[in-house]
């Protein structure tokens, strides 16, 4: 599916979006990438949304993502007899590890180790932070709470512990398991909730063995804290502004956001801003105005991708949403500030031939009529390069790997292309030629600049940037050798 913008769009999936015509749906309206909850929904439930998006990719023709995101070292609660229940301010709740469903007076909390660390004055906090529980008294299998801040609370609700140091594992047992099923099913990506430490991420990598790129969620203050280290160990970024803004005062996520998406730019990983977006159109047709700005604060700071969570996985109106973040994009990306703003924070760096070539591509792009940058890319780092640069003009990403194509959709502005095995260099340029054709990139008369690496198949040796028209006839007559 062909996009006019170049921030992605993330969509996560749930109970309002499992069907072949509702993920169509958002995928045509915009959606670039899936993401699958693996906190919620059985193994079959995933497979199944699973099984639709590879269906619709086929049908569509056109390579799309699929993030397993993993629920990690999360402290939720258990369920309700009754789904949820309002909790007064003032009231009495206990916390235990009794999985009998919950009600107004008590609710299971299955995780033995916080009972352990718990103190009495410490604070719980439930769904996003908006119910606050202090610990009033505490043992091995309980903990009597006043409830601070009411609400309503509901099956499997997220819980923080900011005032104690939880000594939690990087990957449950849950996790593990999950990771084997989604790196089975064949994910793209697989995400990692709450990481602290950089061997957190190589931890999970090693279980990965290479099935799925490996993206890191900030939501900590450690991993705040780490973030160079655990950067430089992951292939891609998550701002989980909604855990991340429980754990930290809210205010602290902002700067936060712009320091991250700065910094992912510059080592070429791509970076989602999430949580919370368009949250109000979970029950409202209309963004807020400050919604809105918010979605075109992430696109002008030059974030890979925006996500959408409970407004496409939950809400009564996931199409809107989804279309609504693509209306900002055209909006924001049309916009000259935009264009200065992605100009000026566009750091030179590298002394590599690959960064001088896809450095050369996007000059000579911008300051003439080229129409598109082709790159072929086999491990798709060309295309990350590429991306960096935020060229003004599309990115094509041509590969013949499918799980490439796969996980540059995640990338800002690339375009996606398949192509077969590619012997010599002139196959390659009329392959690209003809996909900027068929993408409506380029007509016949037009120009574009082909980048690759001769041999083909081996990674890291871009050594080529050419100039082709578009008319294959000319490809030839034009060649230099
Ligand atoms: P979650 O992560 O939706 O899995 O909690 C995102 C966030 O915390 O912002
Ligand atoms: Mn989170």
């Amino acid at each position: 599916m062909r996009r006019s913008r170049n921030v992605k769009i993330v969509a996560t999936l749930g109970p309002a979006s499992d069907t072949y015509e509702m993920i169509r749906a958002l995928h045509e309206a915009g959606a670039d990438v899936f993401r699958l909850n693996m906190s919620h929904g059985t193994h079959d439930e995933i497979a199944a949304k699973h099984a639709i998006i590879r269906r619709i990719e086929g049908d569509v023709g056109t390579p799309i993502a699929i993030l397993a995101d993993l629920q990690g070292p999360k402290l939720r609660v258990g369920t309700f007899a009754n789904d949820a229940e309002d909790l007064a301010e003032g009231a009495a709740f206990r916390l235990d590890l009794d999985p009998a469903p919950g009600d107004a007076t008590r609710v299971c909390l299955p995780h033995p180790e916080i009972f352990a660390a718990l103190k009495p004055g410490a604070h719980l906090l439930v769904n996003d932070g908006k119910i606050r529980l202090k610990v009033a008294a505490c043992g091995a299998d309980f903990a009597d709470c006043i409830v601070v801040a009411g609400g309503t609370i509901s099956n499997r609700k997220g819980v923080n512990v900011p005032d104690v140091v939880l000594p939690l594992a990087a990957l449950s047992d849950k996790d593990r398991a999950d990771l084997e099923f989604a790196c089975d099913l064949g994910v793209d990506w697989l995400a990692l909730s709450f990481v602290q430490r950089p061997e957190d991420v190589t931890e999970a990598r090693a279980l990965v063995r290479g099935r799925a790129a490996i993206l890191s969620k900030i939501e900590k203050p450690a991993a705040v804290e780490a973030f160079d280290a655990i950067l430089a160990v992951s292939d891609g970024i998550m701002v989980a502004r909604g855990d991340l803004g429980v754990e930290l005062p809210v205010q602290a996520v902002p700067p936060i956001q712009k320091r991250l998406v700065r910094r992912c730019r510059a080592a070429a990983k791509p970076v989602i801003v999430a949580t919370q977006m368009l949250e109000s159109m979970v029950t409202s047709p209309m963004p807020t105005r400050a919604e809105v700005s918010d979605v075109a604060t992430a696109i002008y700071e030059g974030a890979d991708a925006i996500m959408l969570s409970a407004e496409s996985a939950a809400g009564q109106y996931p199409v809107e949403a989804v279309r609504t973040m693509d209306k900002v994009a055209t909006e924001v990306e049309a916009d000259p500030t935009y264009t200065q703003i992605i100009a000026a924070s566009r750091s030179v760096r590298g002394d590599t031939v690959a960064h001088a070539i896809v450095a050369a591509a996007r000059e000579i792009a911008e300051t003439t009529d080229i129409k598109a940058i082709c790159c072929f890319t086999q491990s798709g780092t060309t295309a990350l390069l590429t991306a960096r640069e935020r060229p003004g003009v599309p990115i094509i990403a041509m590969t013949s790997l499918q799980r490439t194509a796969r996980r540059l959709c995640l990338s800002w502005g690339c375009h996606c292309v398949m192509t077969g095995e590619l012997g010599r260099f002139k196959e390659a340029v009329v392959s690209a030629a003809r996909a900027a054709r068929q993408g409506g990139f380029a007509t016949e008369t037009d120009q574009i600049v082909v980048t690759a690496g001769v041999p083909f198949n081996v990674p890291g040796t871009t050594n080529i940037l050419r100039v082709a028209p578009c008319d294959e006839r000319l490809i030839f007559t034009t060649d230099p050798g």
